[in-house]
């Protein structure tokens, strides 16, 4: 499977960016190499760099990347539960990474773990230090993971999807520690989401990536007020309307599925699905397209000699 191809992109410090795109699209393999978390094999990564400051993660040893991971960038999965060890005490979680990358005394460690409880967030932290995960509720938990990622102030944090298993308030409050995070400690965190809402919220940029390609990169002002790839316009469009009171709202899907990657596609991946589709975009890959300074889009419909996409819209009006 051809997970992930030509995948550029670059986060500055104190940034959010956010990847959003379906599942099997290429974002969680995307951050998992960043990580080195991806096993290899069966993963084969045939070229490209990684380059955190000046270093390419590429060329780092299992030994070195575990120095990496934790101290200089770090990751807050989808679900804490299966992510924090349930057999110990939440303040020694955190403990442990800094006895382990910040060679700290045991009383430095836990002096730095309850700051770190205090700094998410989490009420009464010396009492909590000695909690186990399952005392904490999901919030908490979530939290609590945030706290692990973040002892040892790391450069880059990446977050995928970590707020998906949460309820909305909670989720907010998640979203808005964040922020504040980012701010406080002037780290750059990748945040993977498959919610525009979330996009919206909380990043600066967005990458939006389908069958392992990104297929469109912005502002967060732009992707919402002037998106240039029909993917995109699908993606908004399936955004539920909050302002309407009618109960028979119907949501607005993408229809068809992603292509299959054992064999990608020679043209547009996303062609099959695409109501803009044009001949050349089945037969030919489009590049990127440089719409303005930090806006491209990897869609025939951004070149010059290409007609109105109003106009392959009627053309193709039946397949629609
Ligand atoms: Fe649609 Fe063609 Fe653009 Fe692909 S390149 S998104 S098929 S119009």
């Amino acid at each position: 499977v051809k997970a992930v191809r030509d995948v550029s992109f670059h986060v500055n410090k104190g940034e959010i960016v956010a990847i959003v795109g379906e599942s099997g699209s290429g974002k969680s393999v995307t951050v998992q190499t960043i990580m080195g978390l991806i096993p290899k094999p069966p993963a084969i990564i045939n070229s490209g760099s990684v380059f955190l400051e000046d270093v390419d993660l590429m060329t780092l040893s299992k030994k070195q990347m575990k120095k990496v991971n934790g101290s200089k960038m770090s990751m807050v999965f989808q679900d804490p539960m299966t992510s924090l060890n349930p057999t110990m005490k939440i303040g020694n979680q955190i403990a442990e990474v800094l006895t382990v990358h910040k060679n700290m005394s045991k009383s430095e460690a836990k002096e730095k773990a309850i700051e770190m409880i205090r700094l998410v967030g989490i009420p009464n932290p010396e009492e909590r230090y000695d909690q186990y995960p399952h005392e904490f509720s999901g919030g908490m938990r979530q939290r609590a993971m945030i706290s692990i990622a973040l002892a040892c102030n790391p450069d880059l944090l990446i977050a995928d999807e970590p707020t998906t298993a949460l309820d909305v308030t909670i989720q907010a409050q998640v979203l808005e520690l964040m922020k504040d995070l980012k701010t406080k400690i002037n780290t750059a965190i990748i945040l993977i989401t498959h919610d525009l809402g979330v996009v919206a919220e909380t990043a600066e940029r967005v990458i939006v990536m389908y069958a392992g390609m990104v297929v469109e990169t912005s502002s967060v002002d732009e992707i919402f007020t002037n998106p240039k790839h029909p993917y995109t316009w699908g993606l908004l469009e399936s955004i539920p309307d909050t302002t309407t009171t009618s109960e028979k709202q119907r949501l607005i899907p993408i229809e068809g599925t992603p292509p299959d990657l054992f064999s990608p596609p020679k043209g547009c991946p996303f062609a099959p699905r695409c109501k803009y589709a044009m001949e050349i975009c089945v037969g030919q890959m489009p590049p990127e397209f440089e719409i303005k300074e930090g806006h491209t889009a990897r869609c025939w419909l951004n070149d010059s000699r290409s007609p109105a996409p109003e106009d392959v819209y009627q053309e193709r009006g039946e397949r629609v």
